[in-house]
């Protein structure tokens, strides 16, 4: 979270910024972000577009590096784009220091001030935006409701839990009232346990702050399926893929987010017919018919004898006996126990370098070696461009 100080490389926008009261809340407009100069700059940001509308959560998603934290750092303003504009409700912030936004943000690390009692840590920004003193009680007050911590507002930080310490966060960033509210993996620090009732907790937030748009960093793909209604996927300093959860899942755009989200096999295969969005493909001597989703604009188009990715999910394929005669045969190399499920990896005939994940019920025993049938789905899957 260091201003680097350098010098924006980009004119002045070409549209005029006036507040429109139908702009988005949130607009990255073509956004980069370097850190450090010359030869040892790290592009931790190219490019980046995204719309986020009022009252909307879109979760930025993706591996540690992929310039996350530089994205939602640069729309806080604690990193100044190398290039490119903030907008917030139409209004270019870009140059706007932090605490001029209005911005509500929780990170992963709480920073509450640690000598500080509750109330003042969640009245702090009230305090600096000038709130009327009569008024800051009841708008902590409020705060500390909404996230069930009335009871702790005398307390110091070291005297509660870690969840605790993360809901003042919380309470400290919802005080302002701020029309975006940006939280940084505010979940990685806590405990499994905790992770899902605080999970919960965000999901009841989200219902109550209707008008609020949110934006969640998060390198877990459950908490970006359970809170976001759309999901951006980064990938070193990118943006992949954005859609609805639903969407990306369903039909993965990249491979890469295929991968990412959820886990997949992607077996290469040769495209055969093509009827509308389906087509025939053929892998492992066989052919299946598969989901051919319209690609997006800017792709090649699903081509008769073009290679592609066939995407099919772990727990979409089904361990049948070495007798039918739709299956393939492969054989168990590993087999690990994941308490409701076991993971399988097979190997199969036919393709030599592609092992396949198949999920099958927790209390199913396969000894290594074993040899099996395996059968896909009808259709057996979703094709997926080949990087
Ligand atoms: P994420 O949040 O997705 O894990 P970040 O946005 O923190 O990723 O980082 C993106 C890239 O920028 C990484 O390569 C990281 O090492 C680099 N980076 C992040 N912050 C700094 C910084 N203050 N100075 C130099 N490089 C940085
Ligand atoms: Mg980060």
């Amino acid at each position: 979270m260091t201003d680097i100080g350098l010098g924006r490389t980009t004119a002045a926008p070409s549209t005029t910024t006036a507040l429109e009261k139908d702009s988005p809340a949130i607009v990255f407009d073509r956004v980069g972000v370097s850190y450090g100069r010359g030869r040892k700059a790290t592009a931790a940001l190219v490019d980046f577009n995204l719309r986020v509308a009022a009252g909307e959560t879109v979760a930025l998603l993706g591996p540690s590096g992929s310039g996350k934290s530089t994205a939602l750092n640069a729309l806080a303003g604690f990193v100044r784009p190398t290039s490119g504009w903030v907008r917030l409700a139409g209004r270019d912030v870009t140059d706007l220091p932090p605490a001029k936004r209005g911005i509500g943000v929780v990170l992963q690390s709480y920073a509450l001030f640690p000598h500080m009692r509750v109330t003042d840590n969640v009245a702090f920004g009230l305090r600096s935006q000038r709130v009327p003193r009569a008024q800051v009680a009841g708008r902590v007050a409020e705060a500390l409701d909404m996230v069930g911590m009335s009871a702790y507002a005398g307390r110091l930080p070291r005297e509660l839990s870690g969840g605790q310490q993360q809901r003042v966060a919380i309470a400290r960033a919802l005080a302002i009232r701020p029309k975006v509210l940006l939280l940084d993996e505010p979940l990685a620090a806590l405990d499994a346990q905790l992770r899902q009732s605080m999970l919960a907790e965000l999901q009841r937030l989200k219902e109550a702050l209707p008008d609020t748009a949110m934006l969640y960093v998060t390198h877990d793909q459950s908490e970006a399926l359970a809170l976001a209604d759309r999901i951006v996927v980064m990938n070193d300093a990118r943006l992949m893929d954005v859609d609805t959860a639903d969407n990306l899942w369903k039909r993965p755009p990249t491979s890469f987010t295929a991968a990412f989200l959820g886990g997949a096999n992607l077996i290469p295969c040769t495209v055969g017919r093509v009827i509308g969005t389906s087509a025939l493909v053929t892998f492992a001597h066989k052919t299946a018919n598969t989901e051919a989703p319209q690609p997006a604009v800017g792709r090649v188009d699903w081509a008769p004898g073009s290679r592609a990715l066939l995407c099919v999910r772990p727990h979409a394929l089904r361990i049948v006996s070495l007798g039918d005669r739709d299956a393939l045969r492969a054989n168990v190399t590993a087999a690990a126990w994941r308490g409701a499920t076991t993971r399988l990896v097979l190997s199969v005939g036919g393709m030599p370098d592609q092992l396949l994940d198949v999920d099958v019920p927790g209390n199913a025993r396969f000894e290594i070696g074993t040899e099996v049938g395996v059968r896909f789905p009808e259709p057996a899957g979703v094709l997926v461009a080949s990087p």
